[in-house]
């Protein structure tokens, strides 16, 4: 689990890279981590302030723990038949130990132990007769144990991985409350889920610093406008029936 969970991380250490445009400029926001007294936090600016100052464009820097509620909200209102969604997901999990046939492995394996012992009878027989020497026999008979060792350990690996599925299937219930909790964004957003629902964001014109006006273009559904007032720390996301712009008096 942990060698998946790094390797995605580092894909997905900012879900937010080359997906914040700055309407104005049509540029993308780059990321930026400012450093206080308080400790540090990631923002995200448009390439033309960055550049050139305030005076160049107007729009706000975006703190990506704002981004992260703005993608939980949206996110809760997808998953608004999370019930359905979870038991979807559990007959996914519970479909794949199925698809691999332990029992069929095994069978196979014991079919050959037991011919490697059919042919160790005849040796003795052989030997026995006096058809072949002792340490012919002995060289033959090593041969064929070790075979009978390497199908064991087989075996072994093929039990395991067995009781393994085994335990699987028995931790559904764990499974089905991590889901349920993974769905109620209580402990925030997993950066995967944005980097694979997320298209982009278009941090809109009318934006200000006390007020951020966001369209939210999902690869899925969508897109969404985002509205919030860091003031009143005030969100409002709605699904926005056109992509047009609403006409705004810009507010300073
Ligand atoms: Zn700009």
């Amino acid at each position: 689990m942990m060698s998946h969970q790094s390797a995605a991380e580092f894909h997905n250490r900012y879900p937010y890279s080359g997906k914040i445009v700055c309407e104005e400029h049509n540029t993308s926001f780059h990321r930026q981590v400012l450093t206080s007294a308080k400790g540090s936090k990631e923002v995200w600016q448009c390439r033309v302030y960055r550049n050139r100052g305030r005076a160049a464009c107007s729009a706000p820097q975006l703190r990506t723990d704002e981004l992260n509620e703005v993608m939980a909200q949206i996110f809760t209102e997808l998953v608004h038949d999370k019930q359905t969604i979870i038991d979807a997901l559990v007959a996914v999990i519970q479909s794949v130990p199925q698809e691999h046939d332990f029992a069929r492995d095994m069978e196979r394996l014991e079919s050959e132990a037991e011919q490697i012992n059919a042919k160790k009878d005849r040796l003795l027989d052989l030997s026995m007769a006096g058809a072949i020497t002792i340490s012919e026999f002995k060289t033959r008979n090593d041969g064929f144990n070790e075979q009978l060792t390497a199908l064991e350990s087989k075996l072994e690996v093929i039990r395991q991985e067995q009781q393994k599925t085994a335990a699987t299937t028995d931790n559904l219930e764990a499974i089905k409350t991590a889901l349920r909790h993974e769905l109620d964004f209580t402990d925030g957003v997993n950066s995967e889920l944005v980097t694979t629902i997320l298209d982009h964001i278009i941090v809109k014109k009318v934006s200000t610093r006390e007020e951020v006006h966001l369209d939210i273009h999902l690869k899925v559904n969508g897109p969404y406008e985002a509205v919030f007032a860091r003031s009143k720390s005030s969100f409002c996301i709605s699904r926005l029936k056109s992509t047009t712009p609403p006409i705004r008096s810009r507010r300073t």
